[in-house]
């Protein structure tokens, strides 16, 4: 069955943008932000079923099997927050994943966002995050006081799957598997594509003109 919300894909390399935009996007248009990866690693961290099983995937920077990612955004997309909109961010990123989510909804904009791969391995390896979700950049948006979380206090971490070796595996996946999920909604005529360099209030405004 399909119907008639509000749907949008973020979709782009590891490192391109996809959570920050999404997490602005969320506040502008007031849609549910689903994050795949966010709901794994929060699965990972209570040990649950799910995350037990999820772990071993991410921490070597592969993808999760589908089945269990497609019942993760089923849920998600199910929940009383995504009825008015959706902005996925992470998924999705196989054709079997794009395949299940077209059976459930419609996609109205596909936003690709575009960031060459040089700047990719730089943006990811300096990242940093706190366990409630902010994220910094060691260099280009460091805490005011280094390793701890300006908002919260949190002490900063380094994603398991976030070092260099590991951006090689999660680029490598991209191209083999993601890439043909743009194709395939190219040829449906919903993607646009967004230049993912620079500031990212100045991405924003771009991400916005395009919906
Ligand atoms: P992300 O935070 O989107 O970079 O995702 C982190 C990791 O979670 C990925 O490298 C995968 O191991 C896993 N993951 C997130 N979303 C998906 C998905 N749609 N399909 C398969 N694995 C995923």
């Amino acid at each position: 069955m399909t119907e008639q919300r509000r749907g949008i894909i973020l979709i782009g390399a590891p490192g391109s943008g996809k959570g920050t935009q999404a997490k602005k996007m969320k506040a502008a248009l007031g849609y549910a932000h689903i994050s795949t990866g966010d709901l794994l690693r929060a699965a990972v961290a209570e040990d649950s079923e799910l995350g037990r099983k999820a772990k071993g995937y991410m921490d070597e920077g592969q993808l999760v099997p589908d089945s269990l990612v497609i019942d993760l955004l089923k849920e998600a997309l199910g929940g009383p927050e995504a009825q008015q909109g959706f902005i996925l961010d992470g998924f999705p990123r196989t054709m079997a994943q794009a395949d299940a989510l077209d059976a459930e909804v419609t996609v109205d904009r596909v936003v690709a966002l575009q960031v060459p791969f040089d700047l990719i391995e730089e943006r990811i390896t300096g990242r940093r995050m706190s366990k409630s979700g902010h994220v910094y950049h060691v260099k280009h948006n460091p805490p005011k006081v280094d390793g701890v979380c300006d908002a919260t206090g949190e002490a900063l971490y380094q994603r398991s799957d976030d070092t260099a070796p590991k951006v090689v595996a999660r680029l490598a996946k991209f191209e083999s598997e993601t890439r043909a999920v743009i194709a395939h909604y190219q040829h449906k005529g919903v993607v646009v594509e967004v230049d993912g360099v620079g500031d990212p209030s100045e991405i924003f405004t771009r991400v916005m003109a395009v919906l």
